[in-house]
């Protein structure tokens, strides 16, 4: 109640708070990426994952939530200030593309991504979402032509 050592202890109140906050923020990215970095997919720890701006600082992006995600130091110390697509042109091969594609879109089905978070990282995403993604047991596909195409599924 307003008491002077309140006072006095304000600035700590606040400080734990915003550490309290911040760990808060760093889970539910953690979490939101199902542990891995989006970027290139290998697992990262609560303590080795690195927050991410999606749309740099310096180049305009915000310090929300929906700017943020949860990325390896190396992706991270890779991207810096470059705009995501550079990034992901210049970074990353077509199929490394496509398999970041599929992982936030898998992750935006499975509800732990937002859905405009998920377009913001990948805006040409629905064009190649693969409802089967999982690299263990992808079902294999071949197309035949034969007058008329077929594509079988096994
Ligand atoms: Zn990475």
């Amino acid at each position: 109640m307003g008491s002077r050592r309140e006072a006095r202890n304000l600035p700590k109140i606040l400080k734990d708070k915003a550490m309290k906050r911040e760990k808060n923020q760093r889970e539910k990215l953690w979490e939101e990426a199902g542990g891995h970095c989006i970027y290139c997919g290998h697992p990262v720890t609560l303590q080795s994952m690195e927050i991410d701006h999606i749309d740099p600082l310096c180049l305009g992006g915000e310090n929300s939530f929906e700017n943020k995600i949860c990325s390896c130091p190396a992706c991270n110390a890779a991207k810096g200030g470059s705009p995501l697509e550079d990034f992901l042109l210049e970074n990353m091969g077509k199929s490394k593309r496509k398999r970041f594609s599929n992982r936030v879109n898998h992750l935006a089905a499975q509800n732990k991504m937002s859905w405009a978070k998920a377009f913001r990282l990948d805006p040409y995403t629905y064009e190649h979402f693969d409802e089967d993604f999982d690299d263990d047991d992808a079902p294999v596909r071949s197309l035949h032509f034969n007058g008329e195409f077929s594509i079988e599924f096994r």
